[in-house]
């Protein structure tokens, strides 16, 4: 049996942003991981400025990642297009390359267990069980996405669902097309090499996913095959599971576990990597002053939650009857171009 004073369980961003911040510390933690790096996340690999920004205050570097930046993204829906300027480069990485990049940063102090699965948490012993050894633990951090082992302990979550798949073709602009589904928006997402295309929303009309994806290809004329489309949940923000869930006693969920996602624009590796920094921070705080760590992690994630939460009253207008009205208005109206542009930029 190992013993670490902190346990984090999942090597995605947000395990990658608890690890970095706990550097320095002075606490004893570790990484596990249940596959070897390099491994494939099904992610559109888009790293708006909040995730520069959060990147940045973790003193994480893409530098030496292949990645491309746009400086525009052409919204579309209801037969108009707007092509608008962002404030800051829209990055698109790989994700195999920038977690497993963000990882070997994090973790140069501490140990990385990779290939392992966790699979029993006793709480009452504050041990986390793997496939091959147990961890005793002070502090556990979820880090382990949306249907990892921490999947069990959100009772009665919603989710948003989304396809995807990578074509070979090389494609020079950035799309967000509000009228590729009923209950979301489609996106072509130039890398390096190839094109990452997609579909998600909030997961009601998921069923029909698969032919509309064909579909917005065709229409931007991006071969695909059917056999390459694969589908994930989306976790999306919620504010019962953030009050209720993402903390019980030393343990805390962050990223994906904690359902941190907008729900508006299914962007999550910020807050994956922000609230994984935050957990970090609260358990460095709750040693150093004795504090509670519910309101140490609670006072740092607050502004992010309100963002989130602002995002489901958003939605609930965007997703309405009034869907094709708000889209035309969106797309047409200069001020609501802004806002539209802030969500994705
Ligand atoms: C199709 C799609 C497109 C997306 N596009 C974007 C985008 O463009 N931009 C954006 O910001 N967000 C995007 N997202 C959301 C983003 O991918 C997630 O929010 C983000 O990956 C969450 O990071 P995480 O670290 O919480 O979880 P993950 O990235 O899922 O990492 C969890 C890690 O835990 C490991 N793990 C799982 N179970 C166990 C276990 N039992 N034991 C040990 N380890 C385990 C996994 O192997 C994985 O490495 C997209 C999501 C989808 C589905």
């Amino acid at each position: 049996m190992k013993s670490y004073d902190v346990v984090i369980a999942g090597g995605g961003p947000a395990g990658a942003g608890a690890a970095k911040a706990l550097r320095d510390s002075g606490l004893t933690y570790c990484v596990i991981e249940k596959y070897m790096y390099p491994r494939k996340k099904l992610c559109a690999g888009g790293l708006t400025n909040k995730s520069i920004k959060v990147l940045k205050e973790l003193d994480l570097s893409i530098a030496d990642i292949r990645k491309r930046a746009f400086g525009e993204v052409t919204f579309a829906g209801k037969g108009i297009e707007k092509t608008v300027t962002l404030n800051d480069p829209l990055y698109m990485v790989d994700r195999t390359e920038f977690d497993r990049a963000m990882m070997k940063q994090s973790v140069a102090d501490c140990d990385l267990y990779q290939g392992e699965t966790v699979t029993e948490l006793r709480k009452d012993e504050n041990i986390l069980m793997t496939d091959r050894d147990g961890y005793r633990f002070r502090y556990l951090i979820f880090a382990d996405g949306v249907n990892g082992y921490s999947f069990r302990l959100i009772p009665d979550r919603e989710f948003g669902f989304a396809v995807e798949c990578d074509s070979p073709v090389t494609y020079d602009r950035t799309v967000v097309d509000f009228a590729a589904t009923k209950d979301g928006y489609g996106w072509i997402f130039p890398k390096e090499g190839h094109t990452t295309v997609g579909l998600g929303g909030s997961g009601k009309h998921k069923d029909g996913y698969v032919s509309l994806l064909e579909e917005f290809c065709r229409k931007y004329g991006i071969p695909v095959e059917r056999k390459d489309i694969r589908g994930y949940r989306l976790p999306m923000f919620s504010e019962r599971v953030y009050n209720s869930d993402v903390i019980d006693g030393k343990i805390i969920l962050a990223g994906d576990a904690g359902s941190f996602v907008d729900c508006i624009t299914g962007e999550g590796i910020c807050y994956a990597l922000s609230t994984g920094m935050c957990a970090a921070r609260s358990i460095i705080e709750a040693e150093k002053n004795g504090s509670k760590l519910s309101d140490a992690f609670f006072g740092l994630t607050r502004g992010t939650a309100a963002v989130l939460s602002r995002r489901i009253k958003q939605s609930k207008v965007l997703y309405s009857p009034l869907r094709s009205y708000v889209i035309k208005k969106g797309l047409t109206r200069e001020d609501y171009l802004v806002r539209i542009r802030n969500a994705f930029g």
